[in-house]
């Protein structure tokens, strides 16, 4: 039995070694032993089931919160000549009773299953009669009443264990906190299960956040300058930013399609879709986009507003580089954002324990978004990780941003807030600040302050990054419930009797935008030259071919990272096309031959020296 697990990895799915701690999962979940896997997202999590639901005797039985996913998964399976099938609510009653009979008759090797179909007497009866190699209960943190995408069905799913003892489950989630991972256990009957946890860091993504300035145009330049017709999640926080963001990005020539709750299913149903199946996709949309979506080629996801924790940022970024190429989450972050978030937080109808810990996590997110050391590491600190040296693929790494000494600006905030009475918000503070020469100054006697114009040799941008960032550390509050107005809190008094220093970081300024110096974009066609890129181009369009004939999504085809590889190493047989990373027996018989060909044709017009020795 030992042996046919690697061989079914290199067999099936094309891969020569397991990753990280998927043998081991792969072997306690075919001896028999429960478990609950914490993986990043593209950790590689299906591969912890599959394998084993090959090996032992019986269909495994997936669990599965997304019909879509279900789809491609499958179709992914099939691809690789697996027997896999799913069950939902789409299928039509013929569509059942075949795929119950294929179960009866041991011609299913996966079947995957929505909750709710699941625990339908009609199926558990089902599974009664047949062997079941394992249950996977994917996208585990479904359970957890506290995140944002639960599901009163996942509750239910401790009936497995109940009616079914000696099959052994493994639940798999991305999301790694303590207080999930307490409530997977729980409610899912796994306490006495194994727990293997995989390291969260994400080396592919190279995070970056820059100041708001026209968060629209900041957009556009990133998608020109560095993702031009690649696939990639914009998000934000409201419906309306929504569409206007979308109506804009299309304008632009961006195949962009808008997608939140407010859109009918069959509208959002056809966003999802053409974002999985189409290339250079973009989708714009709330957090209720995102779950369950395999796609292994985004490129980008951009946040136009902030998340509201780092759990909620990391989830939404990791969506990016799947396929372990390299991508880029993008966050623009302003003042606003701040003032938003605060004011959501005090306006929920949460109580006092809910609120306070959704402070904690908005300011661990304020934190994250004003570090001037690297981003990966106070991530993966967060998530009770460490790293040793700073990752170089942050902009903070890459590009080191400047600090100041922002004692004296910081004071001068400090008591400006206070000696207008802590009444005011942040465009006033900032023209009392400045000196400005308006009817409500006066009218306030302002103009009178000894804090009247003592700022005016920083301009209102600087001035507004300094409040954000005394904000964001705490030294000022906004209160909601006085229209904004910012307050002093205990913090500012060590700085306002110059106890204390403030060291701020330095936005980059409009003007050192456009080319800012260390910075080289993280292109994935980057490994390829410029003959590669034309056969890249050309084995992509041969994809997109077979994927419309067959009506499934290009990447459960080929992944990008396998295209680029016969790109680059151009195998000459299908010897060689066998050693390419995802090609498994069934894709090598079914399209060895054909992408063989374009490799030939491609390799005759344009001589290039043979690829060094064939080993991987
Ligand atoms: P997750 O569900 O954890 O997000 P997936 O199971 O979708 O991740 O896997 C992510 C990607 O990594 C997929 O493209 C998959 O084919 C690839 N992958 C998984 N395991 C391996 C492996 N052992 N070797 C190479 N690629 C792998
Ligand atoms: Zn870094």
């Amino acid at each position: 039995m030992r042996a046919s697990a690697r061989d079914l990895l290199s067999r099936v799915f094309g891969y020569d070694r397991f990753r990280g701690q998927q043998e081991a999962i792969v072997e306690h979940t075919i001896g028999g032993g429960d478990s609950l896997v914490l993986m990043p997202t593209g950790g590689g999590k299906s591969l912890c089931y599959q394998i084993p639901a090959l090996v032992r005797p019986g269909a495994g039985i997936v669990v599965s919160p997304l019909i879509a996913l279900m789809r491609d998964q499958v179709a992914g399976l099939v691809q690789a000549g697996v027997q896999a099938a799913c069950l939902n609510s789409t299928l039509d009653y013929g569509a059942v009773l075949d795929i119950e009979a294929r179960l009866r008759a041991g011609a299913i090797d996966l079947l995957y299953v929505a909750p709710e179909r699941l625990l339908g007497e009609r199926t558990l009866a089902l599974l009664d009669e047949v062997d079941i190699a394992l249950f996977a209960i994917d996208e585990a943190h479904c359970v957890s009443q506290w995140g944002h995408d639960f599901r009163p069905e996942y509750l239910e799913l401790s009936v497995l264990h109940e009616r079914f003892p000696a099959v052994p489950r493994i639940a798999l989630t991305a999301t790694a906190d303590e207080q999930t991972r307490r409530e997977i256990r729980e409610r899912l009957e796994l306490r006495d299960a194994r727990v293997f946890i995989a390291g969260f860091d994400r080396p592919n993504i190279r995070y970056r956040v820059v100041p708001k300035q026209s968060p629209r145009d900041q957009l556009a330049r990133l998608l020109d300058t560095e993702h031009r017709r690649e696939a990639g999640i914009v998000y934000c926080l409201s419906r309306r930013r929504v569409e206007e963001t979308a109506d804009w990005l299309r304008e632009r020539g961006v195949d962009a399609h808008p997608y939140h709750a407010g859109r009918g299913a069959r509208e959002r149903e056809a966003a999802q879709d053409a974002f999985v199946r189409g290339e250079g996709v973009v989708i714009v949309a709330t957090i209720a986009f995102g779950m369950g979506i395999d796609k292994p080629d985004v490129r980008f996801v951009a946040h136009l507003d902030l998340p509201k924790s780092l759990e909620a940022y990391y989830q939404e970024t990791g969506r990016a580089g799947r396929d372990g190429l390299p991508a880029t989450a993008w966050m623009a972050y302003g003042l606003q954002d701040v003032i938003t978030l605060r004011q959501m937080v005090d306006g929920s109808e949460a109580d006092d324990a809910r609120k306070r810990l959704e402070i904690r996590k908005l300011d661990a997110m304020l934190g994250y978004c004003e570090l001037t050391t690297c981003r990966r590491q106070t991530l993966l600190a967060y998530f009770g990780e460490t790293l040793e040296e700073p990752c170089g693929n942050c902009d903070n790494c890459l590009d080191p941003p400047a600090s100041w000494d922002a004692t004296e600006a910081a004071q001068q905030a400090l008591s400006c807030v206070y000696r207008t009475g802590q009444r005011f918000g942040v465009a006033y503070v900032v023209d009392v600040l400045r000196g400005k020469d308006h009817e409500r100054i006066r009218r306030f006697r302002h103009d009178r302050l000894s804090t009247f114009g003592i700022g005016a040799d920083l301009d209102v941008g600087q001035w507004r990054s300094v409040i954000r960032q005394l904000v964001a550390r705490g030294l000022l509050r906004v209160d909601v419930e006085k229209y904004g107005s910012l307050q002093l809190t205990a913090a500012a008094r060590p700085v306002l009797r110059g106890e204390a220093t403030v060291e701020l970081r330095r936005d980059a300024l409009p003007a050192r935008r456009t080319r800012r110096g260390g910075e080289a974009p993280a292109r994935v066609q980057a490994v390829l030259g410029d003959g590669d890129q034309a056969l890249f181009d050309a084995l992509r369009a041969q994809r997109r071919a077979l994927a419309e004939q067959q009506g499934v999504p290009p990447y459960v085809i080929f992944h990008d990272a396998s295209l680029i590889e016969m790109a680059a190493r151009r195998p000459a047989s299908l010897a060689e096309f066998a050693a390419v990373a995802g090609v498994g027996a069934t894709k090598l018989e079914r399209y060895g031959e054909t992408f063989l060909e374009i490799i030939r044709a491609h390799t005759i017009e344009e001589p290039v020296p043979a690829p060094g020795g064939a080993g991987p």
